[in-house]
């Protein structure tokens, strides 16, 4: 059950990043279907689907991939991390922080298991951090399928510190998938927060690797205070105002 979070409105004015007559046509080309066997809800707003079918068998999938999910006949994309692919290869597993403007969170807060959506990949992503070692990842509620890609519910969730608008929430949805140890720190308008973010991560080491993922703005400025480094990885996965990062 989702109660009590509401899903916040739909902002139809956000400007949805929507292929044109050549890009719908190469969508087509390389987009297979996939199936929705389960769907799990989590507390608050994060929802894990399973998906299945033939093109989900013929996939090779490994930690540190993205993937391109597409929902409706706009093909316009929208990319996911895929974690808790099983052995035989049936289902891989994708969970969707729905934070309620866009085509992505619309479809996932509604999904029924039979739904059907396009699977476009998987291609690389990022490197996750290695589990049981002094690597770090930083990230949002839209990082936990990576944290959970990499393996870091091994350690509890030790190498992860998150930043959330909602912090009991993320509490609570971690907890649910295993990563109940790790840190996370409330999001700031001013970006404020992320001192408190940079001293959680102070203690990666220079044989450590630091990956930060999520928010574009986060990840910049926490880039800044920590100076430039080249164990440092990164990845955004979103930015205010924009639709669709790949
Ligand atoms: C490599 C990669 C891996 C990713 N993996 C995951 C994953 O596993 N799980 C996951 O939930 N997301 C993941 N994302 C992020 C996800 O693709 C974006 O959040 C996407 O924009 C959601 O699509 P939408 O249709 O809901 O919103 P859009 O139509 O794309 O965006 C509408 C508006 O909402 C804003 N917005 C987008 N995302 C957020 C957010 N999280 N919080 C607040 N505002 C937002 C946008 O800036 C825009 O103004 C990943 C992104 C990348 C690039």
């Amino acid at each position: 059950m989702n109660a009590p979070f509401l899903m916040p409105p739909r902002d139809f004015n956000a400007s949805g990043r929507r292929p044109g007559l050549i890009g719908r046509s190469l969508v087509r080309k390389v987009m297979q279907a996939a199936e929705v066997a389960r769907v799990e809800r989590l507390s608050g707003p994060f929802v894990i689907v399973d998906l299945c079918g033939p093109a989900v068998r013929a996939t090779r999938w490994s930690a540190g991939q993205r993937a391109s999910l597409i929902f409706d006949q706009s093909l316009a994309g929208r990319t996911y991390t895929p974690f808790g692919w099983d052995q035989e290869g049936e289902r891989v597993r994708f969970m969707f922080h729905v934070h309620g403007k866009g085509v992505a969170s619309e479809w996932a807060w509604q999904v029924g298991k039979g739904d059907a959506c396009g699977l476009v990949g998987p291609a690389a992503s990022i490197e996750t951090p290695r589990a049981g070692t002094g690597d770090m990842l930083f990230g949002d509620e839209t990082s936990i399928a990576t944290a959970l890609s990499g393996g870091l519910d091994r350690t509890q969730g030790r190498q992860c510190v998150f930043e959330a608008t909602d912090v009991s929430l993320l509490r609570q949805a971690l907890s649910e998938v295993g990563l109940q140890q790790a840190q996370v720190i409330a999001r700031r308008p001013d970006l404020s927060h992320l001192d408190e973010v940079r001293s959680a991560l102070a203690g990666v080491g220079d044989s450590s690797n630091l990956t930060l993922t999520g928010n574009a703005r986060s990840i910049q400025r926490l880039h800044q205070l920590r100076g430039p480094s080249f164990a440092v990885r990164t990845k955004a996965y979103w930015s205010p105002g924009k639709s669709g990062l790949t």
